[in-house]
Parts: C-alpha cells; structure tokens; sequence
C-alpha cells in the first residue's frame, strides 16, 4: 500500500552505484529515512526530486522503524530563489541542520510549520537573518532552555525591566540589576516580538541593523551556552557573513 506524506529532504546519503537513501522531515511522522532506487543515475526521472530542501508529496512504501521505499513524488516548491545565492544556501543549510538536530530528539509539528514556513519566506526575499533568529527563538521551548520573557528571573517583577540576561535566560529589572551584560530595551521589546510572531504572517519586515545585529549577537551567545550543538553549517554561515 502507498502511503502518501508531505515533508522536505533535510539530506541524501549515496547507496551503491546508483541508489541513494534520503532523510526526510514529514508532517505526520517526524523523520522518515527513503530508499530511492536509481535515483543517482543521470536519466532517472526522480534525481532531481530527490536532492536536499526538495518540498513536496511523497510516495512510498512505508515501513515503520525500517526504510521506506520511494515511490514518486509531487514538488510543492523547490526554493530556486535560494538555490540561487550562496549566502541564503547557507542560510538554509544551517536550518535544516539545526531542525534536524532537535527533531532527532523530539518531534513536533510545530517545528515542521516553522522549518517550512522560515524556508518559504527566505525564498521569498525576506531578511533571512531576521527569519533565522526568529526560529532559533522559538525552538527554543523544544530544546528544554526557552528564555523568561515575562517577568524578571529574580524577583518577578513585570516592571522596570532594564536587560535581559543570557546566562540565567530571562530579564533583570533595575532593583536587581547587579552587572549582567546589557541588551537595549530596543532589542528586548524586538525578542519579544520575535517569540511571538507567526512566520506564516510576516509579509514584510524591516528593523535596523543595529538591534538587529544586537539580537543576532544574543542568541549566538546564549545557542553557544546552553544547546551544546556545534554545527559546520552554521560555522561556515558565520565565516561566509564575516566576508559580506
Ligand atoms: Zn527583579
């Protein structure tokens, strides 16, 4: 029986001489892992659905705990505007990466929403720093380290919050405020914002590049402290931001 499932490739690993197995992060099962016979050779009607960010229906044989086997599949989109420039390849790579990481750990639907939804609006020419940082705060909950952006972590005050500390993972306001490292009320309300906002709505965005950065520099700092993930992907979008 063939069982249809709406997923993208988060990666391809070569099997044989003309084979190859596909991950594939789907709606309604999490990561399933495809064998695609013959998909490698040059005039098999599947090599280019079976790449890395193809978005789509897939076809197969589905095997629980096994591998499936890949039957056909029906694009839903492929990214050609990212595919197209180097810098918001890197982009991707680290999404896919990153969502592949956690996803290992838990599945969510929630996280498939905003891995497609963050890949649909970098696709589609919206700042993909600002997309990456918005989904990097919000998986945050499904890395078990989600920041208090409610009140402050000491006393729990909801008011005169002045920063917002990466190393206890929530606001400081200013009776408690001691020497933590300060993020600008600009950012804080922005981090906000970020945690909130539904990707699928965001139709244009446009925030300076200083609180920006400062929003970036954040959550560099606090992934770095508390995930324990070290990913090329993202080492390699870093050196390649340092160039531009
Ligand atoms: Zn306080």
């Amino acid at each position: 029986m063939i069982t249809k499932l709406e997923g993208i490739i988060l990666n391809e690993t070569p099997y044989g001489e003309t084979s190859k197995i596909i991950n594939v992060l789907t709606r309604e099962k999490g990561i399933v892992g495809i064998m695609c016979k013959g998909a490698k050779s040059m005039k098999n009607s599947l090599r280019a659905l079976t790449m890395p960010l193809t978005y789509g229906y897939f076809y197969i044989y589905y095997k629980e705990d096994k591998l499936s086997t890949l039957k056909d599949v029906d694009l839903i989109n492929s990214f050609n505007n990212i595919k197209q420039d180097i810098l918001l390849i890197a982009y991707a790579n680290y999404l896919t990466e990153l969502t592949h990481q956690i996803t290992k750990m838990e599945f969510d639907e929630n996280i498939y929403e905003l891995f497609i939804n963050s890949l649909i609006k970098i696709d589609s020419n919206i700042d993909p720093l600002i997309i990456t940082n918005i989904v990097e705060l919000q998986y945050l909950k499904y890395l078990g380290i989600e920041l208090n952006l409610n009140e402050c972590v000491n006393c729990g005050s909801t008011k005169n919050i002045i920063t917002l500390d990466g190393d206890i993972g929530g606001f400081i306001c200013n009776k408690c405020y001691t020497n933590e490292k300060m993020v600008s009320l600009k950012a804080i309300k922005l981090i906000r914002m970020y945690n909130a906002v539904d990707i699928k709505s965001i139709s244009s965005i446009n925030i300076n590049d200083n609180s920006k950065y400062e929003i970036n520099y954040f959550l560099n700092r606090y992934y770095d402290r508390y995930t324990g993930l070290y990913l090329k992907s993202k080492k390699f979008l870093e050196d390649l931001n340092k160039l531009s």
